[in-house]
């Protein structure tokens, strides 16, 4: 029998958004893998597990690691924010597995921020719609710049992953420039902070505005298509239905 590597979802935070698929396979799991604000995200409920935790950026070992542990026949859980598929390791994993014929994954999906983000600010995504992280660790600038274009001119509602670090104060700045070539400065837009975490943020407010707004890691941004609008504070992305 194959050695078994669940790739965990863990959801946005809060242990009440956790699937119930994905709180039994940990419970399961004699190894938890993770980078470390994920695993402190999990509390003490899985304090009896070895955990391994490890640093941002150190994907690849972390993945390997995850590995190594399930071929000394432990049951491993390599877990992720949100969902494992959604710039999660899920890719990383089947990517790396030829190197590990022994074993095999199973991906538990979970709430990623766009679902957890549009619920807190009322329905943004709810027609056609993009995801584009503006992070250029992996993927060049040049790229992301086309695909803001291409969401915009396709008329898509946006959300937008990573939209600043530390090393990137600027980049809704600069994505807002790119996205207000082709929508107007009234854009209904909003974003979330800190969802299902400690301090959870909401705002909304127009693409104009959004530009000069200070957010950070923890932050998602939505970008309505040209028919959303801002509905008693809320941001609604009408489907079309005659009322
Ligand atoms: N796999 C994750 C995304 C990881 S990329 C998922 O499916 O949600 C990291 C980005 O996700 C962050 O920069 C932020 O834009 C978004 N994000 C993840 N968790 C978040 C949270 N709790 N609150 C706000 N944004 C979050």
């Amino acid at each position: 029998m194959k050695h078994k590597i669940y790739v965990v979802g863990l959801g946005p935070g809060e242990a009440n958004m956790m699937t119930a698929q994905a709180a039994k396979v940990l419970e399961e799991s004699d190894v938890i893998a993770g980078y470390q604000g994920y695993l402190k995200l999990l509390g003490d409920q899985f304090a009896e597990k070895e955990l391994i935790s490890t640093m941002m950026r150190q994907e690849v070992d972390r993945c390997r690691m995850a590995y190594e542990k399930a071929m000394e026949g432990k049951n491993v859980s390599l877990v992720c924010s949100g969902d494992a598929g959604i710039y999660g390791m899920a890719s990383l994993m089947y990517e790396l597995s030829p190197e590990y014929p022994d074993c095999e994954l199973e991906i538990i999906p979970g709430i990623t921020a766009a679902s957890s983000g549009a619920a807190l600010l009322g329905a943004p995504i709810n027609h056609d719609f993009c995801v584009i992280s503006l992070s250029d660790l992996l993927t060049p600038w040049e790229q992301i710049r086309r695909r803001l274009t291409a969401a915009v001119e396709g008329d898509f509602a946006i959300v937008l992953y990573n939209p600043a670090s530390r090393k990137r104060p600027d980049y809704l700045k600069r994505a807002c420039e790119i996205l207000l070539e082709k929508a107007e400065p009234s854009r209904a837009c909003g974003y979330v902070e800190n969802i299902g975490r400690e301090g959870t943020k909401t705002e909304v407010c127009s693409l104009i505005e959004l530009r000069e707004k200070p957010v950070n890691m923890f932050t998602t941004v939505f970008i309505g298509n040209s028919q959303s609008v801002i509905l008693n504070g809320k941001l609604v992305t009408k489907r079309g239905y005659r009322i």
